[in-house]
Order: C-alpha cells, then structure tokens, then sequence
C-alpha cells in the first residue's frame, strides 16, 4: 500500500500508516466520545470524554497492529519474505512477497492473527478482577457508572474478542476464509478449487454485510451502516479479485 507514513520497525517488521487511517481514528474517537462512552458513565466532562475516546481507538489499532504482527512473525519465522504491515481505514494489512506453497503455511500464518486476539481478549477480560474492577459482559447494561480503567479494560477485551470473530468468518480474503481455504487445499489438494470455494464464502459474507449495512442505514443507524456496507463492499469485490488471481496482502478488518 502505497501513501504511508513510516513508523518504524517492530521485530524486523516494518510497521507504516496508510493516510487513510487518520479518517478512521477520528471517527472512532468522535465516535465512542459521542455515543459510547457518555452512556458508561453519564458524569464524565468533554474533554475526558474525547481524550479517553482517542485512547481507547489508539488502543483499538494497537490491537490490530498486534493482531497483524502476529501474522507477519510468524510467516517470517516459516521463511517467507514480510514486506511489511500497513495501518490502513478497514484495519490492518501484512503483506508477504509470495502466497503460501502449502496448505500447512496457509494454515499456522492465517490462524495465529484470530488466536493473538483471542489471546489479548482472554488477557484484558482476567485483568478486570485482578485490579479490583468489576467484570461486565454487556457494557451498555451496567447498572453504575463505570470509572475510566474499567471502561477500558471492559472496551478492550470486547474489541478483541470482536476482532478474533469477525476476522474468523469463512470469507476469503479474511482470515477465516484462508483457514477455509487452507483445509480444502490440505483435503482436496486442489488450490484453485479450495481458492474458489473460500472466495465465495467472501462474496456471500460481503454482500451479505452490505445488506445489513442497508438495514441499518433504514433502522436509522446511518454512520454504522454505511460502515458495514463499505467492508462488506470491499469484502465481496477483494473475494471476487481472489477467485481471478492468487491476492498476496492478507488482510485484517476492523
Ligand atoms: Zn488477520
């Protein structure tokens, strides 16, 4: 991805910001300022409402640029050559000179990512107790106000468990859809069939999205439907390229 912003090398992986990424930080931060976070706790003013905001959504991508390290370390450890990780509007993506020449690679490098964020959730959600804060599942029920750890701590484990489960989806060009793909592959031994079938998981899933996403433009909730119906969109049409020609990038949506 071209246009980013160099942010250094973490484990031998060069990390970059695509500009786009800007966009999407400042309208998460606008975002939970504006409707999540006043509804954890009423009493809070502007400006902690905006700076915990921004740090929950820098959080959010630091979730994200360790869900793609984990990607990107662990291809490289297989012999791959890692070109980077960028940061980009949809999330993050690594990207590998060459697609994987086994179903076995395809496999460990596309499941690591969903297990870090499994990790991470599982991590922040033991923490809450252990620092002495209440654990809830459902944040928008909680009954008190809730202090500034535990509306991170509680937002945190959320995200990556969200993360885990929406990039575990079996629609290429996620990740789930390359495990998908990674045990057809394994079972038939046939890549471009295994290609195919993983694809279509991706165009289904995608227009699938878009559909919800008009729902929800409908329903009233216009910023978060346009939001589904883009990924969607770019869900569908990154799996269409992928049943055309082998796509190098994998991708991590947020
Ligand atoms: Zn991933």
């Amino acid at each position: 991805m071209k246009s980013t912003v160099p942010l250094g090398r973490i484990a031998g992986i060069q990390v970059g910001i695509h500009y786009s990424w800007f966009v999407i930080l400042g309208l998460i931060t606008w975002s939970l300022a504006n409707s999540l976070l006043p509804s954890l706790n009423p009493s809070w003013d502007v400006t902690t409402l905006w700076a915990l905001g921004l740090l929950l959504a820098l959080s959010l991508f630091a979730s994200v640029l360790i869900h793609e390290l984990a990607h990107s370390i662990v291809a490289k450890a297989r012999g791959f050559d890692v070109q980077g990780i960028t940061l980009f509007l949809l999330g993050g993506v690594s990207s590998l000179q060459s697609d994987a020449r086994h179903a076995r690679d395809e496999f460990i490098i596309s499941a690591v990512g969903p297990a870090a964020s499994l990790l991470l959730a599982g991590l922040f959600w033991l923490f809450i107790p252990i620092i002495g804060r209440d654990s809830v599942l459902i944040m928008l029920h909680q009954e008190r106000p809730l202090d500034t750890i535990e509306a991170a701590l509680n937002y945190l484990w959320f995200i990556n468990l969200l993360l885990a489960i929406f990039n575990l989806l079996p629609a290429f060009p996620l990740d789930g859809g390359r495990v998908l793909r990674s045990i057809i592959w394994a079972l038939t031994g046939s890549y471009v069939k295994a290609t195919r079938v993983a694809a279509r998981g991706g165009q289904i899933a995608g227009l699938a999205l878009v559909a919800f996403g008009v729902w929800q433009i409908f329903g009233g909730n216009h910023l978060g439907g346009i939001w589904y119906a883009i990924i969607g969109w770019f869900l569908q049409s990154t799996a269409g390229a992928g049943l055309r020609e082998a796509s190098m990038a994998r991708i991590g949506l947020a």
